[in-house]
């Protein structure tokens, strides 16, 4: 039977890498989940999202930011539970972890994986900034080592009939070779952009921070979240830093993406790939959006704005 290990440091990261190693291993493969923080009574959740098992891996020394030390306790559970897979959640404990492991059990390491095709198995992933998707297969047989992209695989409904074991196992890691030395909070707006099913986002088109106004009157018609482009959230700062949207800044699926006086370079659009339904304002033309979209609006977005906002408000009878 395959053995696969998904593991994970966070309840999201957890329950999407129990659904991209199912979708590895189908029904018949045996998934045990390793969570790195939480203690036994908090993971027995993970079975009813698809685990077999759950090793909840608890630990003085345990540092939630620490690399070297879930590398070394995943190692230790690699050699002991002998998976032919290990899949690590789409997050930065998995981006890092995945390839120390990787090096030091000489295994294949496939990232940032957005599809697995069972046979074979092969494993599509994203390259050139989310541009252009390849398709990659391991080329020596033994461990595989696979990092997910974050919000590709969605976690399986809950099935309370599900049974299967718990166990707490409680390691002691070495000190970690970096210490932490401050965190400063982001500044947040309080709801997730990235779960917005209707986003608005604006870009450099406009020309001071009180017309995002604009913005924030659609949204408020259409029920939609506001976002901007990278210049807008980290340069001008004038939206919270979790409100920008792109390569760098928030990955969106929403099912309405309006994006207002953002040219379409390609670092932002990585961050819209899995929007439904793109609709774009811009006064330029050429603009390379235009190529991108489902629906485009060669306008001034002074002027569209409002209009768009007024024809809603009468058709939504807001
Ligand atoms: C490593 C790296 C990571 C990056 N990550 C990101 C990222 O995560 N997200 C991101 O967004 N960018 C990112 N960028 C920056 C990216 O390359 C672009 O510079 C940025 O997306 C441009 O933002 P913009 O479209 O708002 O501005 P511009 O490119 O300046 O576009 C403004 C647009 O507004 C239009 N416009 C002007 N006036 C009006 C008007 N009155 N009405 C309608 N349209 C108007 C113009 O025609 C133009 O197309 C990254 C860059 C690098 C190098």
């Amino acid at each position: 039977m395959t053995v696969i290990l998904a593991c994970g440091n966070s309840t999201r990261g957890g329950l999407e890498a129990i659904a991209a190693a199912r979708a590895l291993g189908g029904p018949a493969a045996q998934v045990i989940y390793a969570d790195l923080g939480k203690a036994a009574g908090d993971v027995s959740g993970f079975i009813s999202h698809g685990a077999d098992a759950v090793v909840a891996v608890t630990d003085a020394g345990l540092d939630a930011r620490s690399v070297e030390g879930f590398t070394e306790v995943l190692h230790r559970l690699i050699g002991e539970r002998a998976p032919s897979y290990v899949v690590m959640a789409g997050n930065k404990f998995g981006r890092e972890t995945g390839p120390r492991l990787a090096e030091r059990l000489k295994a294949a390491c496939i990232n940032d994986v957005i599809r697995i095709h069972g046979d074979g198995p092969s494993f599509e992933r994203l390259v050139l900034s989310g541009n252009s998707v390849e398709t990659v297969a391991p080329s020596t047989p033994g461990l595989t080592i696979v990092t997910i992209h974050p919000h590709s695989f969605e976690p399986l409904p809950a099935d309370a009939s599900r049974k299967g074991e718990v166990a707490e196992v409680k390691v002691a890691v070495k000190p970690s070779r970096t210490r932490l030395v401050e965190v400063k909070k982001r500044s947040t707006a309080g709801v997730d952009i990235s779960a917005a099913q209707t986003i608005v986002c604006g870009g450099r088109g406009f020309k001071k921070k009180e017309d995002f106004q604009m913005l924030y009157d659609l949204a408020k018609v259409i029920g939609a979240e506001v976002g901007g482009s990278r210049p807008i959230g980290a340069d001008l700062k004038w939206i919270a830093d979790d409100k920008w949207i792109g390569l760098s800044g928030k990955e969106v699926k929403p099912r309405l993406y309006i994006a207002a006086g953002i040219s379409g370079q390609i670092q932002h659009l990585s961050g819209i790939r899995s929007a439904k339904t793109i609709v774009v304002i811009n006064s330029n033309k050429d603009a390379p959006f235009f190529k991108e979209c489902d629906y485009g609006l060669v306008a001034d977005l002074y002027k569209a704005l409002p209009l768009l906002t007024e024809f809603c408000k009468r058709e939504l009878k807001r």
